[in-house]
C-alpha cells in the first residue's frame, strides 16, 4: 500500500501573500504622510549577519519601507552603541530598530537589547513586549513564531482546542510560540533539552513544532498520523552517514552535497511525510516568513506609535 504523503505548506507562498499585504498598507500610508522606517544596526563584520542585513533591507526596498543600515566599526563601546539606539529611539522617522545579532564580546548585548524602545523593538525581544504578550495585549511578538502562526492560520490548520506540543524553548522561537498557540486557545506543552519521554509527547501532538537545531530529530514514529508538523530547525549537514540518513536517494539533494560539501536540514526528518497531514519544508517552510514579518511588525509599530497622534 501506498503512504498518503503529507500536504507541503509553502512558506514562500504565505511568504509573499504577507509581503503584498504589507506593500499595500505601506502604499497608504506613504501617502498619508506617514511612511515606515526601519533601522537595522550591525556592528562589526560577521559574515552571516551582514548576509541577513542586506536581506532585511532588501525587504524593505521591496515593500516600500524605509530603511537604514547602520554599520560600525567591531572595536565600538557599549556606550557608543547606546547612544546610537538612543538617538533611533528620538527620531519620529524610526519607525523599527533592530540590532543585528550576534554583537562584538566587548559590547553587553542585554543591555543594549533593554535600552530599545518597545514601541520600536520590531524583533519582539523587550521584556516589556514579552510581557504583553504573555498578558494578551497588543504587541510586536517575535518575527520567527509570529510566521508560524501566519501558516498555520492562512493554511486554515484548527488550533482552538488541539494539543499544540512545542519542542525548544529559547526566547526567540519556543517560548513565544508557546503563547501565541496558546493565545489562539490551544491546549499547549513545552517540551526541551531535559524533557523525559519526548516521543511518548510528540505523538499526542495534532500540531507539533520543532525549534531545537538538531537536523532529523524528530522521525516518523515520534508523530501521529495526521498531524501538523512545523519544522523551525535550519541546520547544516556535513556529515556523509548523516546525510544518507536523511536523504538517501534525493538526487537533487546528493547534487549540492557533492559540490558544497554541505546540505540544509530541519530538525524533521524526511520520513515524517510518510505520516503527518501537513509538514512545512526546509527550505521554504518557516525561513520566508521571518522577514515577512520584520516588515509586518515595522508597519505595526508605525501603526501602534504614530497612529495615536
Ligand atoms: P536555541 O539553541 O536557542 O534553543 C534550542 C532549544 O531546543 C532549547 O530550548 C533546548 O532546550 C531545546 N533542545 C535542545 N536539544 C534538545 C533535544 N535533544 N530534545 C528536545 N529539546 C532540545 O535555538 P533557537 O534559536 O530556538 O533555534 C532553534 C532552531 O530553529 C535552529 O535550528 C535555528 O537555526 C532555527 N531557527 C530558524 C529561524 C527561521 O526559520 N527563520 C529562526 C530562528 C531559529
Amino acid at each position: 500500500m501506498t503512504a498518503t504523503m503529507a500536504t507541503i505548506l509553502n512558506g514562500n507562498k504565505v511568504a509573499a501573500q504577507i509581503r503584498s499585504e504589507v506593500a499595500e498598507q505601506v502604499r497608504a500610508l506613504t501617502a498619508a504622510g506617514r511612511r515606515p522606517g526601519l533601522a537595522v544596526i550591525l556592528a562589526g563584520e560577521d559574515h552571516a549577519s551582514e548576509i541577513y542585513v542586506r536581506s532585511k533591507i532588501k525587504a524593505c526596498q521591496e515593500v516600500g519601507i524605509h530603511s537604514e543600515k547602520i554599520t560600525t566599526p567591531a572595536s565600538l563601546t557599549t556606550q557608543e552603541l547606546l547612544a546610537m539606539v538612543e538617538r533611533l529611539n528620538q527620531r519620529d522617522d524610526i519607525d523599527g530598530i533592530l540590532v543585528q545579532l550576534p554583537l562584538p564580546p566587548q559590547v553587553d548585548s542585554q543591555q543594549v537589547l533593554l535600552a530599545v524602545d518597545p514601541e520600536k523593538d520590531v524583533d519582539g525581544f523587550h521584556p516589556v513586549n514579552v510581557g504583553k504578550l504573555a498578558t494578551q495585549r497588543p504587541t510586536l511578538a517575535p518575527c520567527t513564531p509570529a510566521g508560524v502562526m501566519e501558516i498555520l492560520l492562512r493554511n486554515h490548520i484548527a488550533i482552538a482546542g488541539r494539543h499544540a506540543v512545542v519542542v525548544g524553548r529559547s526566547q526567540v522561537v519556543g517560548r513565544p510560540m508557546a503563547l501565541l498557540l496558546l493565545n489562539h486557545d490551544a491546549t499547549v506543552t513545552i517540551c526541551h533539552s531535559k524533557t523525559i519521554g519526548l516521543a511518548e509527547i510528540t505523538r499526542q501532538a495534532d500540531i507539533l513544532i520543532v525549534a531545537v537545531g538538531c537536523a532529523g530529530l524528530v522521525t516518523e514514529n515520534w508523530v501521529k498520523p495526521g498531524a501538523t508538523v512545523i519544522d523551525v530547525g535550519i541546520n547544516r549537514v556535513t556529515d556523509r552517514t548523516k546525510f544518507e540518513d536523511l536523504f538517501a536517494g534525493d538526487a537533487a539533494r546528493e547534487k549540492t552535497f557533492a559540490e558544497k560539501g554541505s546540505v540544509v536540514a530541519g530538525d524533521v526528518h524526511p520520513r515524517v511525510a510518510e505520516v503527518a497531514g501537513a509538514l512545512t519544508p526546509v527550505p521554504g517552510g518557516v525561513g520566508p516568513l521571518t522577514i515577512a514579518m520584520l516588515m509586518e511588525n515595522t508597519v505595526k509599530a508605525c501603526r501602534m506609535r504614530r497612529g495615536r497622534r
